[in-house]
């Protein structure tokens, strides 16, 4: 996927997850969720335009489109404090270029060069680029909701039922 999909696809994602984590339910509370969009959109957008660094500096698709690079930007801020949310975006990146171009990416790089990519991919120049990154966005909203509002139901229920309740 080329940048301006990237950026799309972080945007939209980042709105989407504002709405998630903090609800405007009534009208007093919409300046919260702007906040939480801004908050979130700005780290996101910046860890989606990250990996494809690598076509300056290393392989394309493999240096900075691998595993060790996502684990590496999870495990920064509980070592540093800072760069929270950066993860989010290189996630949504790889989720992009695997789900949404023709072409995969290096997920076990440097290990293997192997590039996994998912048949609903399209060429990055395709008029279709734009439809499938909103598709791929909607389909992360989808899970980050079913992940948001029914995790917590299942770990209650799973702590309810250790705790012998
Ligand atoms: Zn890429």
């Amino acid at each position: 996927m080329n940048k301006k999909g990237h950026v799309l696809n972080a945007v939209l994602l980042s709105i989407g997850l504002g709405y998630l984590l903090e609800p405007a339910t009534e009208l007093s509370h919409v300046p919260a969720t702007l906040e939480t969009m801004v908050m979130i959109a700005v780290p996101v957008t910046l860890g989606a335009l990250f990996p494809d660094v690598d076509t300056a500096f290393g392989k394309h698709r493999k240096t900075l489109h691998n595993l060790a690079v996502l684990g590496a930007f999870v495990a920064y801020p509980f070592v540093f404090g800072n760069l929270e949310f950066v993860w989010i975006g290189i996630l949504t990146h790889y989720a992009l270029d695997v789900a949404g171009s023709k072409r995969g990416i290096a997920l076990f790089y440097p290990l293997s060069s192997k590039e996994y990519g998912l048949p609903t991919g399209v060429a990055v120049s395709s008029r279709y680029a734009t439809i499938v990154t909103l598709v791929v966005t909607a389909a992360e909203l989808t899970l980050a909701a079913a992940i948001v509002f029914e995790l917590p139901q299942w770990g209650f229920e799973l702590g309810r039922q250790a705790m012998g309740l």
